[in-house]
């Protein structure tokens, strides 16, 4: 039998749960479709959980806007939804005299993306705020902050259920159609089913280009490829020697191994980067002494064997090793001509803090 449903939303992470809300709070029928038995068990549970300024995006991209955006008004939904959450600031440092330049060039990059209040800090004013560290310049970021990403996925998920959206477990979608008549989706579990949408949004992660492909009639060409890059997290046994978070120079897209605490005031320190070929979340144990090395750079008190293995996770790419990084795509029927569909590609860093704002942004294309 073929269920007829207005709007079908691929995927329960924390871009797809943001997007169910909006839809549902618009006033839509939205079912929310995910392949696992919860919600955010895939990159939305594997990250840094950083509230991020929008610092380092190029000028006009969707990541700088959308960080921006998304920061604003997820501070603001955290404090009115009870979730939590903290504005503790962040401090880039620069280790090494060669780094100097490049930890200065921070303040105008971000001006440019629309973040005005990134300072410089002289060394003294680090050693009184945050005494372990070792830099030779840094500036401060005051709005990053850190939010406990479960709690944020299950306040969307219970505005979007108040609503009147509903979300299936383990219901993978399997293949689709681009009918006259809407989209087509099939999908498996344990009641596998049929279902024609009027909207459906591709917030599949991992795997949004798999299912972009997997539903016919989506042209080929407006397919990115799907490219995995792994992170390692290790986390530090006993109290935090840092109250902020701690990072150090980036290199091109990665933003070097760095130092976070969760809400819980557990410190960790990742991510690092490791092209792969499938999603493979197995911690390799051997990384730690290259997380030693660039730790001890920042923090030359680090004792050995204070790190433990922490967890995993792996950035959704569109972009391969070596190219230029892609930027977030957000595909409405403008980029491939299909009514009713959105495909979200290649929504990494900083899609948890940016979550919000893809939401709108989705509910906009939608009714472009
Ligand atoms: C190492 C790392 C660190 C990060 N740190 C930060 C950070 O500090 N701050 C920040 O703002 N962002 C960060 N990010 C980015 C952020 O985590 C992601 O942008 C965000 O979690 C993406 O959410 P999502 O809903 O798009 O994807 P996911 O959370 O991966 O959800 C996609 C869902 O789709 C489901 N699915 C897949 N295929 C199907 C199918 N066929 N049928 C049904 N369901 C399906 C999956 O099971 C999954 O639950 C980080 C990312 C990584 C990898």
């Amino acid at each position: 039998m073929t269920e007829r449903i207005d709007c079908a939303v691929i995927g329960a992470g924390v871009v797809g749960l943001a997007v169910a809300r909006e839809l549902a709070l618009a006033g839509r029928e939205v079912l929310v479709l995910e392949s696992e038995s919860g919600i955010g068990e895939h990159t939305s549970s594997r990250n840094s959980e950083v509230i991020h300024a929008g610092i380092y995006y190029p000028k006009g991209s969707l990541k700088a806007r959308l960080c921006v955006a998304g920061k604003h008004l997820l501070y603001d939904y955290c404090r009115d939804h009870g979730v939590p959450h903290a504005n503790c600031g962040k401090i880039i440092v620069a280790s090494r005299a060669e780094e100097v330049d490049a930890v200065r060039s921070y303040i105008p990059t971000a001006a440019a993306a629309g973040v005005h209040d990134l300072r410089e800090m002289d060394v003294a004013e680090v050693r009184e705020l945050e005494p372990e560290v070792v830099a030779v310049a840094a500036v401060m970021s005051p709005s990053t902050g850190i939010v406990d990403s479960h709690a944020l996925m299950l306040s969307y998920l219970g505005d979007a259920e108040n609503a009147g959206a509903m979300a299936v477990f383990r219901s993978p979608v399997r293949r689709g159609e681009v009918t006259d008549d809407g989209i087509l989706l099939d999908v498996g579990g344990d009641e596998p089913m049929q279902i024609l949408c009027n909207t459906v949004v591709n917030s599949a992660g991992l795997f949004a280009p798999q299912v972009a492909r997997s539903i016919a009639g989506v042209p080929e060409s407006t397919i990115p490829g799907q490219y995995y890059a792994k992170a390692h997290y290790f986390t530090l046994s006993g109290k935090p020697p840092f109250s902020r978070l701690i990072y150090p120079v980036g290199h091109g897209s990665w933003l070097g191994v760095h130092v976070t605490i969760d809400l819980g005031g557990q410190v960790r320190f990742g991510p690092d980067i490791e092209w792969v070929d499938s999603v493979d979340y197995s911690f390799d144990l051997a990384r730690e002494p290259l997380f030693c090395e660039a730790i001890r750079r920042y923090y030359p008190n680090l004792k050995d064997g204070a790190l433990q293995p922490g967890y995993t996770g792996i950035r959704p790419k569109i972009s391969a090793k070596g190219e230029t990084p892609a930027d977030f795509r957000i595909d409405g029927p403008e980029a491939h001509g299909i009514r009713g569909l959105v495909n979200l590609f290649g929504i990494e860093s900083p899609g948890l803090t940016a979550s919000l704002a893809i939401a709108q942004e989705v509910r906009q294309r939608l009714e472009a």
